[in-house]
């Protein structure tokens, strides 16, 4: 395969701390597999930020970028601050800038998704690199979250995707307190989600970039106890409604 080639574009940023101006290098798109380093960059929290000469303090900065790797064939739009309530009014084949062809050849062949944050950017890829389904994963997540506010009697801030050792994974859970808690991911109930429900998680994944995280999990979730309630209904002929 050719070697992608990869480019930066430099402007000045001005610390927000300090004021002081640093030039900063973007990179518009990522070739992870042809640049490993990136991967590993954004691991360790080392992209999407500078060093102030000044203060000597790590200061983040994001801006749209476009992440691709082409072993676990995917690729993840970073947009900073997009959420669920963007997706309507975003014109992707414009965003990407290649015209309607280049980005449909994208859609067809790497498995495509938008994320608003750092954080989600980086959840994807560890999933992705495991070669596991992200869809399936905010199922489970929507599950877990469930038991854990009863149990705890807490709000969650935040939950995510980890890798433990030995190829084990779990999700770190944030409350809102600050505290936090691993919970060990269990493989059965995640194939299960994703094997019994395969059809209606296609079905809801839409077209194109798509917005895969905790609000797609939650209303797939409903999805699922209707299906369920149907079935069960029709097996037993229980069902009431006939239109
Ligand atoms: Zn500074």
């Amino acid at each position: 395969m050719p070697k992608n080639k990869m480019t930066y574009k430099e402007v000045e940023v001005e610390c927000p701390k300090c004021g002081k101006r640093h030039p900063v290098k973007i990179y518009e798109r990522i070739y992870a597999t042809d640049y490993p380093l990136y991967k590993k960059m954004l691991k360790n929290n080392e992209l999407f930020v500078f060093d102030c000469t000044e203060t000597n303090e790590r200061m983040t900065y994001v801006y749209p970028s476009l992440f691709q790797d082409d072993e676990n064939n995917y690729m993840v739009l970073f947009l900073p601050g997009f959420t669920a309530s963007d997706i309507e009014k975003t014109d992707f084949v414009d965003l990407i800038g290649l015209g309607e062809e280049e980005y449909q050849k994208m859609c067809d062949n790497y498995k495509v998704r938008v994320v608003g944050s750092i954080n989600q950017l980086l959840e994807k890829v560890l999933i992705f690199d495991e070669e596991m389904d992200d869809r399936a994963v905010e199922i489970q997540k929507a599950m877990l979250a469930n038991q854990v506010k009863k149990e705890s009697g807490k709000n969650i801030h935040s939950f995510r995707f980890e890798l433990l050792k030995d190829h084990k994974y779990g999700y770190t859970v944030t409350f809102t307190d600050n505290t936090t808690a691993l919970i060990k991911l269990d493989m059965d109930q995640y194939y299960h989600i994703y094997l019994a429900n395969k059809k209606m998680i296609n079905e809801r994944t839409p077209e194109g970039f798509a917005y895969i995280e905790a609000e797609w999990g939650v209303e797939s979730l409903f999805a699922m106890a209707d299906q369920f309630a149907k079935d069960k209904g029709k097996g037993k002929g229980k069902r009431k409604k006939y239109q």
